[in-house]
């Protein structure tokens, strides 16, 4: 009996990437022009024929569950023409153990998107050297083997980083019409959140050193590998001139907003001789 494979928690592009990706899909429209007037025209039809509201909220209710309606319409209709036969990736496929993955056949899954649940069918393969399978189709889209999309992950963590789950969830359904379980909401955060951390970990050391060259520049001081030297209180100075430098922000510490104030005392080698 073929063993079925766990895919290993996989996102093709990191959460910030994802996120810059969305605001620019949204800025950038990929309707054509034409395919949009098309588009309307279908929506003004159905509307005279359908489309009846006796007042405002209704009028709004309305479109809002035709933009859901139709939106999971073309999602699962526009995924077509790239899942199934589309994914075949030919009979075999190199394994990471070493061997080959084979093609098996073509296995269905569900997504969920914030513009609905589709199923797609997708190329499966199989080593049986390691016993692994993998669709690379999922690979491919940043899916893996939970349900959600990407997109779908990134929004619901734009939300539980500014809210509690209970609250996040009904604003999600307030505002977009998603449900979505407190238990789920955490999963995704648990999932998506160190990878955020590591990024932000990653980001933090490349500032750090790019602000240590600049102000070793600055301050006309060679950078060494040498261990840090002792603090000022203990050290003696050197230099003609001491140097204090004091600025103050406010900053988002334990819960709360905190005035955070910074002091850097220094000395130069050599004083630049001013040109008067
Ligand atoms: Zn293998």
């Amino acid at each position: 009996m073929e063993q079925e494979i766990v895919l290993p928690s996989y996102d093709s592009l990191p959460y910030s990437d994802q996120a810059m990706g969305r605001r620019e899909n949204r800025m950038a429209s990929i309707i054509s022009g034409e395919a949009r007037q098309d588009l309307l025209r279908l929506a003004k039809d159905w509307c005279a024929q359908y489309g009846q509201a006796g007042n405002l909220a209704e009028a709004e209710s309305l479109a809002e569950e035709a933009r859901q309606t139709v939106g999971e319409a073309i999602l699962e209709t526009s995924l077509l023409g790239v899942s199934g036969k589309a994914t075949y990736a030919g009979t075999r496929l190199p394994c990471a153990c070493g061997g080959w993955l084979r093609f098996v056949s073509y296995r269905g899954r569900w997504v969920k998107s914030w513009c609905g649940e589709v199923r797609v069918e997708r190329a499966y393969y199989h080593c049986s050297a390691c016993k692994s399978g993998q669709a690379p189709w999922d690979r491919a889209q940043g899916l893996n083997e939970r349900i959600w999309s990407p997109r779908f992950k990134a929004m619901v963590c734009g939300a539980m980083g500014r809210l509690p789950y209970a609250e996040g969830c009904c604003m999600l359904l307030e505002l977009c019409g998603l449900s979505l379980q407190e238990s789920s909401a955490e999963a995704i955060l648990r999932e998506v959140g160190p990878r955020i951390r590591a990024e932000e970990a990653q980001r933090t050391v490349q500032m750090q050193a790019e602000l240590e060259q600049a102000m070793a520049k600055r301050l006309m001081v060679e950078v060494t590998s040498e261990p840090a030297l002792p603090p000022l209180s203990v050290r003696g100075v050197e230099g003609k001139r001491l140097y204090a430098s004091v600025d103050a922000t406010t900053a988002h510490l334990d819960g709360d907003w905190h005035n955070v104030q910074a002091g850097m005392v220094f000395t130069v080698e050599s004083d630049v001789r001013p040109a008067w």
